[in-house]
């Protein structure tokens, strides 16, 4: 790939002598590695289940890529969220403050606990949680804090952690879009007291699906190891003095992982190079504001994302259905978790002014590697293009 860069995606194309509008996705996972190699291994070696070999590999390169003493790999992100969560000891009654501007999984796996996510409002220049918003939310039932490191950008760890230390909670970070992002200099997954990544397909590193927790505790470790797998006794086969989960990835993803890996460096320079093409495309277009990276901070843009400064939910979903129509796929910011039907009676008198706006507004525009100058030219030219007729 060194050298050229091939599009494989054409906006306008001839097919049968009719016109055909081809799509350019957000996202697709790019597997330019060993993976089929590593796959075909597992297959001729029949170690296709939750043992062999490529395990233990995937999870020690995931730990010596984020800087810390332990990777704990599992089903998913969301399984991870949960498998920490309990390992940090949450049960029924207690609270969880994370930002209301996430994926569903974080409030989810709080709930699988039988504990209260607690909502807080987000930063509207980083997107990621405030460290204000989580203060008015600490009660004597607050048991910890998830930060997100939405799209790729990382929270404010120095000030949740000082809080977090303050008040005795633990913090988890959840990394799922932000592997290979740093905060002064250390990378996600070493900045709190844990962490979770998740490798869904259109995440920076992918295994299809999968997980991986990390942390430096060795006591988190081993008792995130131990729920992962039906909570059987590390020391006495089929004896189990907890109840567990069978969260294990199997081999096949983790010998995609491996390759994934290997590339790491790669797979989240391509990222940062389509996020500065955009940034050229896109500076001077009015009545937009581009993602932000903070001078303590490395931006891995998982997404590239752009809000519609003013802009309403209706007005946003139309700019997003005349940028389909033109072929190119975008995705709507997540909704905020609190005005989600199972959350939504938890604070139901409190205003979140900043995820609310953003959440309306923002526009995931396609974020892969495989994007050439041109793609992003042609992405930027249509965003202006739909922008003047509004
Ligand atoms: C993707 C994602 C998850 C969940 O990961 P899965 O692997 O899809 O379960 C959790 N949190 C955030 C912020 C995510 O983006």
């Amino acid at each position: 790939m060194k050298g050229e860069r091939q599009s494989c995606f054409y906006r306008c194309i001839i097919e049968g002598g009719t016109r055909v509008l081809k799509k350019i996705p957000v996202a697709v996972p790019v597997l330019n590695g060993n993976e089929s190699k590593y796959v075909m291994d597992c297959i001729e070696s029949t170690w296709i289940s939750s043992n062999g070999s490529y395990i233990g590999r995937f999870e020690q390169q995931f730990a010596d890529f984020c800087g810390v003493k332990h990777a704990v790999s599992c089903t998913s992100g969301t399984t991870a969220l949960h498998l920490a969560l309990l390992a940090h000891g949450v049960q029924a009654g207690d609270e969880i403050i994370m930002p209301t501007f996430s994926f569903i999984a974080t409030a989810n796996a709080v709930a699988y606990c039988g504990a209260t996510p607690v909502f807080a409002d987000s930063d509207p220049d980083t997107w990621n949680v405030d460290p204000a918003s989580i203060v008015s939310k600490i009660t004597d039932k607050t048991k910890g804090i998830i930060a997100v490191h939405l799209y790729g950008h990382p929270a404010d760890m120095d000030r949740i952690n000082e809080m977090a230390e303050h008040y005795g909670l633990f913090v988890l970070e959840d990394a799922a879009e932000a592997i290979g992002a740093e905060y002064k200099g250390k990378r996600t997954g070493s900045l709190g007291d844990s962490a979770v990544f998740s490798t869904f397909g259109n995440k920076i590193i992918t295994t299809g699906e999968g997980g991986v927790f990390t942390t430096n505790q060795d006591e988190l470790a081993a008792k995130a190891r131990l729920l992962r797998g039906q909570g059987m006794d590390p020391d006495h086969r089929y004896w189990h003095p907890i109840i567990g989960y069978n969260y294990r990835m199997t081999n096949i993803q983790a010998a995609i992982g491996c390759a994934q890996m290997e590339k790491a460096e790669w797979h989240i320079a391509e990222r940062i190079r389509v996020a500065g093409l955009y940034g050229e495309a896109l500076q001077s277009l009015e009545g937009i504001s581009l993602p932000v990276q903070k001078e303590w901070a490395k931006h891995v843009y998982w997404m590239y994302s752009v809000v519609l400064e003013g802009a309403t939910e209706q007005q946003r979903d139309l700019v997003m259905r005349q940028l389909l129509e033109l072929g190119i796929e975008t995705r709507p910011f997540f909704y905020p978790m609190h005005t989600m039907p199972p959350y939504r009676h938890l604070q139901p008198d409190e205003d979140f002014p900043v995820s609310m706006k953003l959440c309306a507004s923002g526009i995931n525009l396609p974020s892969h590697a495989l994007l050439t100058k041109e793609d992003i030219q042609w992405i930027a030219d249509c965003l202006a293009k739909v922008l003047s007729r509004c």
